[in-house]
């Protein structure tokens, strides 16, 4: 009987989950355990999504939400083994350029990052610990947001600060680099030519960045230190002159925990709007802020793209995923109107009807929409250390 590798994505109250069969990587089941600490509620569905199993109940802690998920594992797998498990962990910091083998010093390396992400890191690393506890021996292997991006030129990795700042570990990291690393494949595999060129893939969901791809490697991206960087997000502010956190703090009295609250919670499509983070709310509604805050998130978008289309050198092809990059045919219309200078136009009808190249026959620039699948990356990633024997670490 085949192996399983399991894919974990340890949120701050959730943990999703994906079994992927070896070695052909079809998807068996998804799932997530919800509420951690509150309300708990586990789910799992087959691959066509069907749900096979639902419960509300008591999981105080990543360690008791996952003992759940793996008690419903047991059952589903009938004699099956686990080979290994990815974990989806935000922060490589400046050193994991590609997927490593968690042991104890690797695991200590890690949580020395957790100030560079302070929202993510430990829920990460809780699953983390928590994998390790129930499944002794299964090689546990960590696969980073920030690793896709560890090539960048020094201009672009750099902040314009005194250059001990770099050496210390403030840099532009860039994230969400699973589905770039994941969009970018899948494109070369299409069509190797175009895998070669230069690429802008608009990752847009909560979270929103945008990544410049040349030859199939990250060039700039426009998520920097943390996350809170680059483009107005769901509840994120996007990019901030830094002067305007010295005053809410030095003016305004601010403490950095409600600086932080302000800029990572209650800012972006939220905050402009006073009414929801999510696109389908505000495209429904008819009050003059919703379409303010989605008129504001097309323009920066689009400021990024010309931008990156820049930092390129010219541009061969935009690919729109995630969420709303996937789903919201109204803001790729809106992010592109006015992009013609850079060779870029859609097919309206093509675009309503969300068809995998969105742009008219023979334009000089393809538009494209790709459904992105981090955890798929996760899971491609693991195989590949497994069969490489072990991890490298940059
Ligand atoms: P996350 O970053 O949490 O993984 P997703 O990539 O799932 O987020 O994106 C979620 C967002 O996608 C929603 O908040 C919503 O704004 C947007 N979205 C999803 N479906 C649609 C749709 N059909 N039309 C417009 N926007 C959509």
């Amino acid at each position: 009987m085949s192996d399983l590798i399991l894919v974990l994505n340890a949120g701050s109250s959730s943990i999703k989950f994906q079994a992927f069969e070896a070695p052909a990587l079809d998807l068996l089941w998804s799932g997530q355990m919800e509420g951690i600490g509150a309300a708990p509620h586990f789910m799992a569905r087959d691959a066509a999504r069907h749900i096979l199993a639902e419960w509300r109940g008591a999981a105080g802690d990543h360690r008791a939400a996952l003992g759940i998920i793996i008690a419903w594992l047991k059952g589903a797998m009938a004699g099956r083994r686990i080979s290994a498990i990815g974990h989806r962990v935000v922060h490589g910091g400046p050193d994991f350029a590609a997927p490593v083998t968690i042991n104890g010093p690797v695991l200590r390396r890690l949580e020395a990052l957790a100030a560079l992400a302070p929202l993510h890191q430990p829920s990460n690393l809780a699953g983390v610990r928590a994998a390790m506890e129930h499944f002794p021996g299964v090689p546990q292997i960590a696969c980073f947001d920030t690793a896709f991006h560890r090539g960048h030129p020094w201009e672009a990795d750099s902040f314009a600060l005194p250059s001990e700042f770099h050496a210390r570990g403030i840099r532009r990291y860039g994230f969400h680099g699973l589905s770039y690393e994941y969009i970018a494949r899948r494109l070369a595999a299409e069509d190797p030519a175009l895998g070669r060129g230069r690429l802008i893939v608009a990752h847009l969901g909560n979270g929103a960045s945008l990544c410049a791809i040349r030859d199939g490697r990250s060039l700039d991206s426009t998520m920097g230190f943390t996350a809170l960087d680059g483009v107005p997000m769901g509840t994120r502010c996007g990019r901030i002159d830094p002067g305007v956190v010295l005053h809410l703090i030095q003016a305004e009295g601010m403490t950095p925990a409600e600086v932080v609250r302000l800029l990572y919670k209650e800012s972006g499509l939220k905050g402009l709007s006073g009414l929801s983070q999510d696109v389908r709310d505000l495209e429904a509604s008819s009050r003059p802020e919703a379409s303010l805050a989605l008129s504001y998130f097309a323009w920066h978008v689009r400021r990024e793209i010309g931008a990156l289309a820049a930092a390129l050198g010219g541009l061969d092809a935009l690919v729109f995923t995630a969420g709303i990059g996937e789903n919201a045919a109204q803001m790729r219309r809106r992010i592109c109107d006015g992009l013609g200078f850079l060779g870029i136009a859609l097919d309206q009808k093509r675009n309503a009807d969300g068809a995998g190249e969105i742009s008219p026959t023979g334009a000089p620039v393809k538009v494209l929409i790709r459904r992105t699948d981090e955890e798929r990356m996760i899971a491609e990633h693991v195989q590949a250390v497994l069969t490489a024997g072990d991890a490298v670490a940059a």
